[in-house]
């Protein structure tokens, strides 16, 4: 561990509290309003969840993998929009930059990361590549000693509100794979960008997403992630490994969410003179739920500690991404089902959870790619 047992046993005893007296009683007004207040988003900066993953030597926590899942588990209990903001910022938005950046790209990024100064997005996706993203099409035309980026990424979480994209781009048009691909530190301020409208979406309300359009943008050459060409797709697949394995976290802390919330109303409400709770029936839904949920828990765990260990996990990751993301749709179906007719309403948290579980099964690699990724490598020995 990097930090010791104790000190992340304090963080997530601090974390649990924040998210029982303030997030979970937030949520309402954040799918109200579509947006995390700003003094939570304040809140979160000064508990540093913003340095979690940031190494020590740039001002972060550097948690190791194990440690962030642990703190996951706890944290995403709350809705995941409140994840999303900060949690895209050390995941995916600024991981390429720790994992693979120079060390004066370190120096320069990584302290105003990790003390919450700057919101960071990950720019993949675009409109003709979604799971097939090796085949992107926005341009990085080398000119002098700058970058010019042009082309538009899609459904970019973080968007709106972000200060730094890492940002996916062909530098070399004759290769059109992944080996043509380069990854970018853009800062929010340089001209030629544009954020689109909001997307309005089923459900992650608060959480945001936008197009984001470059345009003649001239970005510095020094901003090349790890200063190399042909290096940033194989940048994006580690940054997305590692945020595989803390979606999977984020599911299981959900599912847990969903079991209590499904546990407390099943010992409640009462039908044909009994508490639902007693009917065998309803405890099958409540058991297959409890299961599986501890099955998600221990592969995330076991893959964390994979990581940490220096094992390779790529496909690892893919199972805990595959199995928690869908696991946590069931969890989710079976809650509203425990809940009956007001599992339907908006007025308990099932439906909107319900809803938000829903995209974890699609974003960082659909269900689908999630077993492409593992049937081959097992197909081919990998
Ligand atoms: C709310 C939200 C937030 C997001 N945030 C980000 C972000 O921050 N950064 C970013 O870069 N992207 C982001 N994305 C994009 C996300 O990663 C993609 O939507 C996802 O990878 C799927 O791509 P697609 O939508 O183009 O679907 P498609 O690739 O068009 O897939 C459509 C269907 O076809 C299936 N399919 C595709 N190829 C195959 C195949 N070879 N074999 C079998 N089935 C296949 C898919 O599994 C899916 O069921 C976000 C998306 C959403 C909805």
């Amino acid at each position: 561990m990097a930090l010791g047992s104790d000190v992340v046993a304090q963080l997530r005893d601090t974390i649990a509290r924040f998210v029982d007296e303030r997030l979970i009683p937030a949520e309402k007004r954040v799918e109200e309003e579509d947006r995390v207040p700003p003094e939570i988003v304040a809140e979160m900066k000064r508990l540093g969840l913003f340095g979690l993953t940031v190494p020590q030597d740039y001002g972060g926590l550097g948690l190791s993998m194990e440690e962030e899942v642990l703190v996951a588990f706890e944290f995403s209990r709350a809705a995941p929009a409140f994840r999303s903001i900060f949690g895209t910022t050390i995941g995916i938005g600024s991981q390429g930059i720790v994992i693979d950046g120079t060390p004066e790209q370190k120096e320069k990024y990584l302290p105003r990361i990790a003390s919450g100064e700057l919101i960071c997005s990950f720019a993949l996706t675009e409109p003709e590549a979604g799971s097939d993203a090796a085949s992107l099409k926005t341009r990085a035309r080398r000119d002098g000693d700058h970058y010019v980026i042009d082309g538009t990424k899609r459904f970019i979480t973080n968007a709106p509100v972000a200060g730094l994209f890492t940002v996916m781009a062909r530098t070399d048009p004759e290769n059109k794979g992944a080996g043509g691909v380069s990854a970018f530190i853009v800062e929010r301020d340089t001209p030629g960008i544009t954020i689109g409208k909001i997307d309005k979406k089923m459900g992650q309300k608060g959480s945001m997403t936008a197009d984001v359009i470059f345009e003649n943008c001239r970005v510095p050459a020094a901003n090349i992630i790890g200063g190399r060409e042909g290096m940033g797709f194989k940048t994006a697949m580690k940054v997305l490994d590692r945020g595989r394995i803390g979606i999977a976290a984020s599911c299981v802390a959900l599912a847990e969410r969903l079991i209590a919330e499904a546990v407390t109303y099943a010992r409640e409400r009462k039908q044909f003179g009994k508490k639902i709770g007693e009917f065998q029936l309803v405890q099958a839904m409540l058991a297959d739920s409890r299961a599986e949920c501890y099955a998600g828990r221990a592969m995330v765990l076991d893959a964390a500690r994979r990581r940490d260990a220096g094992e390779d996990i790529r496909v690892l990751a893919s199972c805990c991404k595959l199995f928690c993301s869908e696991m946590v749709g069931r969890v989710a179906d079976r809650t509203v089902q425990v809940f009956g007719g007001a599992g339907y309403m908006a007025e308990y948290p099932a439906e909107r959870l319900y809803r938000d579980a829903r995209l974890f099964r699609i974003y960082e690699g659909t269900s689908q790619i999630q077993q492409l990724v593992i049937g081959r490598a097992m197909v081919e020995g990998d």
